[in-house]
């Protein structure tokens, strides 16, 4: 598989006038790409097998009197991805949706401040209404919409009323850029912020939960919360006039010698800093907050610096299964039995107790199946009530559920609590059926459909047996898919089905994916998610992009409810966390060769 991007700047033409336009000293031929230069880079380039174009410019592009014809060529000569960078310009219902109809998938709007300052920062008076109702108009299009943020010394401070208001709006994505040291930067140095700066305002600017914002050019010791890494931009190609250039993401960046010496772990993706910056400011306090980076990763090395220790407990339910699907269970007897509240209190002493000892800040409970919506509403009220006063760990809960059983009511419930709701499923068939022979994969989709609208934290599981081996345009093709629910990102997590009910299905354990197998999947699915541009949350890899997936995963218990505890002989209590860390961790070693195929060490 060709993977990687092809750039053209169509316009040396701009309706704004940006402060910090690394194009400045470019403008004065203001003109557009030869037609010839750029349909015959179309088609040398998609022989080439490269699947995702970008159609950006020194200036807006969409000024270009032949943007529609390029558009048009670009999705006949069958390229998966066409993204558009805009500042949001001529945008208007009837063209948006006529550049749908000629393949545009995404767009990413300039945004760098709110109101006023975005006008004053662009210097022209309207253009940040403009930019607003472009992102509304784009997703109304089922366009995904990206939007960038150029930090600057006088946006900063108000930048997390920025982040705010774009929360209200229907982006998939947001980065806030670090600036690059050339064009008018050069001629305004004084624009540009200290990295520090930049640093002391990341956490208000990209909240810990926040799975939307990120940060541009920027090295995550800085700012300790997600980047976009280097290894995104391998294998672009540009097209600038005539010349068809490999870009080269680490020129002009420099490293301190301390990520070199201490062999920083991220250094192979790191975006570096700024070379003129460095030349004009000096290192100033840089390498100091390197080294304590260093320092913190090498005194926790199973857990992300500054990261709040992390655990998972999975609590099985126990109790009969609504459904058997032939795939992806474990043999497991019906047991009749229910979880009560006698249980339940017990867990939660035994998960308190742990989060004492291993000093664990943020704990999800994940309540299993069975199905775990055949305990009631009454149960998940009572359950979820009892640890909404507990401050230290913070809890949230999610369902997982095969959504048979899931109505309004059942959203209204987790809508109040605040509650996930994960669901698994076979991306490439639409027949499952119960052992009962019941259709049950319309139904399963009415009510993905209804949790979306009800707003709920959704994550899809997609379940990959040996059947989906070589199918990874198809299974991708399902999480797009999912997407275009509406303008929010539906989270998508990619499991390995090891583990086949043979009771339902004879023979079925040939069905499961062995790690070797897995692996090189998931490197395929990761691929074109990376050349799509990272359009929604995929499971583990947007924690591994920020993480190694051992420092990503934190800790992982089971609550058994039938072992007796070591305090159960003097208290008369069963019920015991079991540690699935381990075995977790190794489960996902397929992921880390997964993450190598990938590009990223
Ligand atoms: S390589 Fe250096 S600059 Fe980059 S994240 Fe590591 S310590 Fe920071």
């Amino acid at each position: 598989m060709t993977r990687g991007a092809a750039h053209i700047l169509l316009s040396r033409a701009c309706v704004n006038d940006c402060v910090f336009c690394t194009a400045v000293d470019h403008r004065l031929n203001r003109d557009f790409a030869r037609r010839e230069d750029v349909l015959a880079y179309l088609r040398r380039v998609v022989d080439e097998g490269v699947p995702h174009l970008v159609l950006s410019g020194i200036g807006e592009p969409t000024l270009d009197p032949n943007f529609e014809e390029y558009l048009e060529v670009a999705h006949g000569l069958g390229f998966r991805h066409i993204q558009l960078f805009t500042n949001g310009y001529r945008c208007t219902r009837d063209r948006v949706q006529r550049w749908r109809s000629r393949g545009l998938t995404s767009v990413l709007i300039s945004m760098h401040g709110i109101e006023e300052d975005h006008d004053a920062v662009v210097q022209r008076s309207g253009s940040f209404a403009e930019a607003v109702e472009a992102t509304r108009l784009y997703a109304e299009a089922r366009i995904h919409v990206s939007v960038n943020t150029c930090i600057t010394r006088s946006n900063l401070d108000r930048l997390p009323e920025l982040r705010a208001l774009i929360r209200e709006l229907p982006v998939s994505r947001h980065a806030f850029s670090f600036l690059e040291w050339s064009g008018g930067v050069l001629h305004h140095p004084e624009i540009a912020p200290d990295y520090q700066a930049v640093g002391a305002a990341a956490s208000r600017l990209v909240s810990e939960n926040d799975q939307v914002a990120y940060f541009d050019n920027i090295p995550y010791c800085i700012v300790n919360r997600p980047i976009r890494e280097v290894a995104d931009q391998h294998e672009v190609r540009l097209l600038q006039g005539a010349e068809d250039l490999q870009i080269d993401s680490t020129i002009r960046k420099e490293w301190p010698s301390a990520c070199r010496e201490r062999s920083c772990p991220r250094r192979p993706t790191c975006p570096g800093f700024e070379r003129r910056y460095i030349e004009c400011r000096g290192w100033q306090q840089i390498p100091e907050l390197v080294t304590r980076f260093l320092d913190d990763l090498e005194s926790r090395p199973t857990a992300m610096a500054n990261q709040p220790r992390r655990l998972l407990v999975q609590v099985p339910t126990t109790i009969p299964y609504s459904t058997h699907s032939p795939l992806g269970m474990e043999p497991r007897e019906d047991s009749g039995e229910s979880l009560d509240g006698d249980a339940v209190t017990q867990m939660y002493e035994a998960v308190r107790d742990h989060c004492r000892r291993e000093s664990a800040e943020v704990v999800t409970i994940e309540w299993m199946g069975g199905d775990s919506l055949r305990l009631g509403p009454a149960f998940f009220r009572a359950a979820f009530s009892r640890t909404q006063p507990w401050r230290t760990p913070t809890v949230s809960h999610v369902v997982r559920s095969n959504l048979l059983l899931f109505d309004e009511t059942w959203g209204e419930l987790l809508q109040e609590f605040g509650c996930g709701l994960r669901t698994t499923t076979d991306p490439l068939f639409d027949d499952a059926r119960t052992v009962s022979g019941q259709a049950s994969h319309a139904q399963w989709w009415d009510n993905v459909v209804l949790a979306y609208e009800l707003g709920l934290d959704l994550e899809v599981a997609l379940s990959l047996g040996k059947a989906h081996v070589g199918r990874a345009e198809q299974i991708y093709a399902f999480a797009r898919n999912l997407q275009l629910l509406g303008s929010r990102p539906i989270a998508t997590t990619l499991t390995p089905d090891c583990w086949v009910n043979e009771a339902a299905s004879p023979g079925g354990e040939e069905q499961g994916i062995d790690a070797a197998e897995f692996g090189s999947l998931v490197a395929q699915l990761g691929t074109l998610w990376v050349e799509d541009g990272r359009l929604f949350p995929l499971y583990p890899l947007s924690e591994w992009l920020v993480a190694p997936p051992s420092d990503a995963l934190g800790s992982v218990l089971q609550w058994d409810p039938a072992a007796k505890s070591q305090a159960s002989d003097r208290c008369q209590r069963t019920g015991r966390l079991v540690d699935l860390t381990d075995g977790n961790q190794s489960q996902y070693q397929a992921f880390v060769g997964a993450r190598a195929q990938m590009g990223v060490s």
